[in-house]
């Protein structure tokens, strides 16, 4: 994709002082409540108001949205606050009606990013439009395939574009709802540094406590907007009910972060340091996470070999290793001493855990 294109134009437009903030609920329920959230909303810092009208809903039997009836509360509460509307589009025909109702924000929800046929459609509808296009991840951590959806409705001439990043699905339980494998939006930004972009720490969490500091994080990697789902009543809201919070915690929320501002060249540097080091913070944490999971696997073998009665050690297979990591140090820039220092030690823990398993 050759970035020829004012990406981050349409983000500089807001003139805002802080990121750029979509509040709303995760769906438009009742005209009512569409309206009350929004005049709610208004007296926040965020400017364009969310609610997904056609909802993809894990399992059927769910709440699947109101359908193209709340494309007119929408435009409602556009005229009566002055906010911008944004909502997700799944196929053409959501384009179409969309694009009818003068939606301002179509989003592309990570179920609909992992299919680059209904992507193609989307990208054929949207052609030219003059409206923002957000384009969440995928379920699954692919970033090609996140890649790729962007690149679809670049070449479909769609100026105003972003994505989001919303977390991936996991077959393992974590702490999140969906895990933020944060190394994907930074290899992103990357590549597309013009690309603007939104964290969506509701559907990361999927519970309400940890939102804050995932919006922390996002701003400290320099992310440039936040998407988080506020309802008025989380606890009955309609989907989602577990990961919405009110337009007052939203409030004090924004109060609380941390917001870096690009103003002069010694904020600069330190801006450019933050995120530097969050992204050290990342991959020190995914480092710990792979250590856990190869000790794991230690502790298998070591069951295995207590039933079959075999010695811990196996010198032959431990010099294969090593052998097979200095040349891989190598070609990622790590000298020799370091890797032999860095495998003695997880070596030596590797034979504690077989050790204790031998022995329970
Ligand atoms: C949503 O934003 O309500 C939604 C369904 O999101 P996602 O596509 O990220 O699951
Ligand atoms: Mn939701």
């Amino acid at each position: 994709m050759k970035n020829n294109k004012d990406l981050r134009g349409w983000l500089s437009k807001f003139e805002l002082d802080h990121p750029l903030v979509i509040a709303g609920p995760c769906s438009a329920e009742t005209e009512e409540q569409v309206l009350k959230i929004a005049h709610e909303l208004k007296n926040t810092d965020a400017t364009v108001l969310r609610a997904g009208i056609w909802k993809p809903r894990t399992r059927p039997g769910n709440f699947e949205g109101v359908g193209a009836l709340g494309l007119k509360w929408l435009q409602r509460a556009k005229k009566e606050t002055g906010m911008l509307v944004a909502t997700e589009v799944a196929n053409k025909d959501h384009v179409k009606l969309a694009l009818e109702h003068d939606i301002d924000i179509l989003w592309i929800g990570a179920r609909t990013t992992v299919s680059p046929f209904i992507v193609q459609e989307i990208a054929d509808a949207l052609a030219g439009t003059d409206k923002i296009v957000l384009v969440k991840n995928p379920v699954n951590p692919d970033l090609a395939l996140w890649l790729g959806a962007i690149e679809r409705l670049y070449t479909a001439d769609i100026k105003k574009l972003g994505v989001i990043h919303r977390g991936f699905s996991t077959y393992e339980k974590t702490r999140y709802r969906n895990n933020p494998e944060w190394q994907i939006p930074i290899e992103l930004q990357n590549r597309f540094p013009d690309l603007p972009l939104i964290c969506d720490p509701s559907h990361i969490a999927g519970r309400r406590d940890i939102i804050f500091d995932i919006c922390q994080t996002a701003l400290d990697l320099n992310f440039d907007g936040l998407m988080v789902e506020t309802h008025y009543d989380p606890d009955n809201a309609w989907s989602d009910a577990k990961q919405q919070i009110t337009p007052t915690s939203l409030i004090q929320m924004m109060e609380d972060l941390k917001i870096r501002k690009t103003t002069d060249t010694e904020v600069d540097y330190r801006n450019a340091l933050n995120t530097m080091r969050t992204q050290i913070d990342v991959v020190d944490h995914q480092l710990i996470e792979m250590l856990g999971k190869r000790m794991k696997i230690s502790d298998k073998i070591g069951a295995l070999k207590k039933e079959k009665n075999v010695a811990i050690l196996q010198t032959r297979r431990w010099n294969e290793i090593l052998g097979k990591m200095i040349l891989e140090g190598e070609e990622n820039n790590l000298s020799e001493e370091f890797v032999l220092k860095i495998f003695k030690a997880i070596h030596q823990e590797s034979i504690n855990h077989q050790k204790n398993i031998i022995n329970s």
